[in-house]
Formats: structure tokens, C-alpha cells, sequence
């Protein structure tokens, strides 16, 4: 039996030792919170995950949570005016729909799940000088442990990392009460709000400790009014923040989020991190190779609302080449293969979220404009969530794109 040992208990941590243990892999994970701290602790992401990704989770017994979840069945986008007004409006459905567990809900559980299924699960905050030792003990080290202090095991990779510095200022609040949309009041769907050169405001529905909720998240451009959450406000005046920024650029959102309270005394999050691609393979001082694996090799803003999934196509990904592998070494060469194999996705999704960052091009402005009059436009940006290996194809050069509105 192959010995591997995951240091993370994350998305795509946990969803690796699990569909490893389903093939009778000797499983280690190493976690720095118990599945109580996890589920006590605050809130993490907004993780709204489309169906690629949750059909990863359905493939192993992980979709614990989809029959209480708001199914969330199509994608908005508003463009709010200098004058706060409402200049384009428009809904996309989805062809399968998505889902948002609150990561506490679901690591939590699946950190459980991974004893219940025959792992073993280790509670130990991993240091570097850690791993030489350990690894000793295992045929194959995966790192998991997200955008934690073990990245720097990996060495950034320039020419995959445009960006030096974080692009947002990111906040969020998970609150009960919200309104449905009444332009679409029977369709739970995201909203994403743009206030040019200001931000973003994502509103996600989805499933937390309490039930079903709605998640306000705000990304703001740095150095504009939605960077301001360096005084750490407490939760509720996070909250009353959040909607004040609301009633001033989008009021047309706040009319239904006024009611809005917290979910729980944990619900609110602030700060924000740089974009990056890091070298998959990290060396131990020992001279041990370890692999990396999603937010640690390739983090991007969560502008597109793509980590979670990405980490979960990562572990698919993952999961394939370890069992390709059967019992021959799992060396650096491999390492490296396994992780090229992953980033003819991932590259997709860097390359539209690092361009989500910069103030959108004529011909972007052109499809967005175009998607509130032709409803097959909408349909295929909302759906590009889920695939966006779309994105190239038709949004991203300004050649494609003219030509697909010229056909479609
Ligand atoms: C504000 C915000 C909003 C987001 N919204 C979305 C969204 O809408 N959709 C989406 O798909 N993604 C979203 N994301 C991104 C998504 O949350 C991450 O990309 C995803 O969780 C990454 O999964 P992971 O397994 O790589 O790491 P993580 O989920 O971060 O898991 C890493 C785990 O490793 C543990 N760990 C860290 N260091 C150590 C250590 N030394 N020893 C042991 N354990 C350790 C951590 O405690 C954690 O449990 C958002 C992120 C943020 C910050």
C-alpha cells in the first residue's frame, strides 16, 4: 500500500485523501486546526463552486451538503454609473447549477470523513524543519496548506506571476436576510456588481452553520474607498461598512440587503494577498522533493470565484496522475508532469482572472454591453464559470471576440 501524507486540510487537500482512500491508499493528512476549531473558527472564502468542480465532489461521496443548499442557477452582471445609477443589467443562467458550503461546514466534516474512511489525521501546525523527517516515512509529500507559510518551500515563477502586489482589497460578511432579486426573485443567482475603477461586489447565495444565507463580498481596487478595512472593525460594524458602501455605489442592491444580520459572530472577513504561480516541486533541506498543490502553486484573486474550483480540478488532476503512477517512484519528474497536466487548466483560469483585474478592454466593455441585449452572450460568459477554458476562445482577444459578435 502506497504511503502518502497531505499537509492541509483544505478543498483540495481533503478531496485528494479522500479519493485516495477510495483506492486503498495509506493516507495521512496534517492538519493545523481540529475539525471543532474549523468549524468554530471564521469564515474563509466565499467558495462558490460550479459544476465541474462539484461533480469532483459527487464522483466520491463529498456533495454531503447538496440537498440543503441553495442551488444557485445563474450569473448577473450590473454596472453601476458615476451617479450610482444602474447602466446595464443583465442574467446569464447556468446549464447545471452551483453551490456555496461555507468551508467550515465542509472541512470540517470532511476532515471527519477522512477517519470514518480509514485515514488517519494528524493535528500539528507543519513547520518546514518538520517535513525532512516525515517525509522519510511516506513515498510521496503533498503540500495543501493554501496560501500558509509553507509556499515559501516554492519558488515563484515570474513569467506566470504578473502581479507583485495584491489587486483588491477584499471583505466580506455571511448574513441571513436578504431579499431576493426582484428582477429574478424565483432564481437564486451570484451578482456581480462592477463599479468602475472602485470595485467589485459579488453577492453569493450560499449554505453556512445556520442554513442557507447570502454572502456580501466586496472587492476594492487599493487606494479607493473600498480599501478600508485596515482599523479591523468588529463584526457588526463590518456589516453596517459593507452596507453602507452599498447604499452609496449600488443602491439598487441595498434596497434588498437593508435587513441584512450576521450569520454568526465569525461571519465577516477582511484583507487580501497577491496573485502568484509557483514551481510545483519544493526541496527540503534533506534534498526531498514534495509536491505543491493548488492555492500553494497557483493562487489566484478571487476576483472569478475560481480558488475552491481550482483546487478541486487540482486534486482531480492529482489523483490521476498518482494512480497512472502505480508503484513507480513519485520523483521530481513526475512532480513536474503532474503539475504541467493540472496547468493546461489552471493557466486558463490564471490568464481571465489576472485580466478580471485590469480595467476592462473596448472589446470586453463590447461583450458585456452586448450580453444585456443577446441573451446566448449572457448564457456563455455565465457559463465560462464553469468551463473557463471557454474564455480564450471568445473573450479574451480582440479578434475572436469580434468575430463572435458578429455571429452570434
Ligand atoms: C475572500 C475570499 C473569497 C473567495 N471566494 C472564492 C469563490 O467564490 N470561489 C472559489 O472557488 N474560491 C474562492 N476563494 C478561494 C478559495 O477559498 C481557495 O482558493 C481554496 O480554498 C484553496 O484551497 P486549498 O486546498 O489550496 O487551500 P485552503 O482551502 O486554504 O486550505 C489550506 C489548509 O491548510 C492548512 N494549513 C496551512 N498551513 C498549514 C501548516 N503549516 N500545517 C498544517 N496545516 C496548514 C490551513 O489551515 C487550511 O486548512 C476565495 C478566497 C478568499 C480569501
Amino acid at each position: 500500500m502506497r504511503k502518502v501524507l497531505i499537509v492541509g486540510a483544505g478543498q483540495s487537500g481533503l478531496q485528494l485523501a479522500l479519493s485516495l482512500l477510495a483506492h486503498d491508499y495509506d493516507v495521512t493528512v496534517m492538519s493545523a486546526r481540529t475539525p471543532e476549531e474549523i468549524r468554530s473558527g471564521k469564515v474563509m472564502s466565499t467558495q462558490c463552486m460550479f459544476h465541474s468542480a462539484l461533480q469532483h465532489e459527487r464522483d466520491h461521496q463529498l456533495n454531503l451538503w447538496e440537498d440543503e443548499t441553495v442551488k444557485v442557477e445563474g450569473l448577473g452582471v450590473s454596472i453601476a454609473g458615476p451617479d450610482s445609477s444602474r447602466v446595464l443589467d443583465w442574467f446569464g443562467p447556468l446549464e447545471h447549477y452551483a453551490q456555496s458550503v461555507d468551508q467550515r461546514v465542509k472541512m470540517a466534516a470532511w476532515l471527519e470523513l477522512v477517519e470514518d474512511r480509514g485515514g488517519k489525521v494528524v493535528i500539528h501546525g507543519v513547520t518546514t524543519s518538520d517535513l525532512a523527517p516525515l517525509a522519510k516515512l511516506y513515498d510521496l509529500v503533498v503540500i495543501a496548506a493554501g496560501k500558509g507559510e509553507l509556499v515559501q518551500l516554492f519558488d515563484r515563477i515570474p513569467e506566470r506571476s504578473p502581479y507583485t502586489e495584491p489587486q483588491r482589497a477584499l471583505s466580506l460578511a455571511y448574513v441571513h436576510g436578504l431579499e431576493r432579486r426582484p428582477e429574478h426573485p424565483d432564481t437564486a443567482a451570484v451578482r456581480f456588481n462592477i463599479i468602475p475603477g472602485v470595485g467589485e461586489l459579488f453577492m453569493i447565495p450560499a449554505y453556512t452553520l445556520s442554513g442557507n444565507c447570502d454572502i456580501l463580498f466586496f472587492e476594492g481596487v487599493p487606494g479607493g474607498p473600498l480599501d478600508c478595512w485596515d482599523d479591523r472593525p468588529s463584526p457588526q460594524q463590518h456589516l453596517d461598512r459593507i452596507l453602507s458602501l452599498m447604499k452609496q455605489f449600488l443602491p439598487w442592491e441595498y434596497e434588498r440587503s437593508k435587513n441584512a444580520v450576521l450569520t454568526d459572530a465569525k461571519a465577516t472577513l477582511a484583507g487580501g494577498y497577491t496573485p502568484v504561480v509557483r514551481n510545483a516541486v519544493g526541496k527540503l533541506d534533506s534534498g526531498t522533493a514534495v509536491l505543491g498543490m493548488a492555492d500553494v502553486v497557483v493562487a489566484n484573486d478571487p476576483i472569478t470565484g475560481q480558488g475552491s474550483n481550482n483546487a478541486s480540478h487540482c486534486a482531480a488532476s492529482y489523483l490521476d496522475s498518482i494512480l497512472d503512477r502505480g508503484d513507480k517512484p513519485f520523483d521530481e519528474e513526475w512532480m513536474t508532469t503532474s503539475f504541467e497536466k493540472y496547468w493546461e487548466y489552471a493557466q486558463h483560469v490564471t490568464t481571465w482572472t489576472n485580466a478580471m483585474l485590469r480595467p476592462p478592454p473596448p472589446h470586453v466593455l463590447q461583450i458585456i454591453g452586448a450580453a444585456g441585449e443577446k441573451p446566448a452572450v449572457a448564457r456563455r460568459f455565465a457559463n465560462g464559470f464553469s468551463d473557463p477554458t471557454d474564455f480564450q476562445h471568445w473573450l479574451l482577444d480582440p479578434a475572436k471576440a469580434e468575430k463572435y459578435l458578429a455571429e452570434v
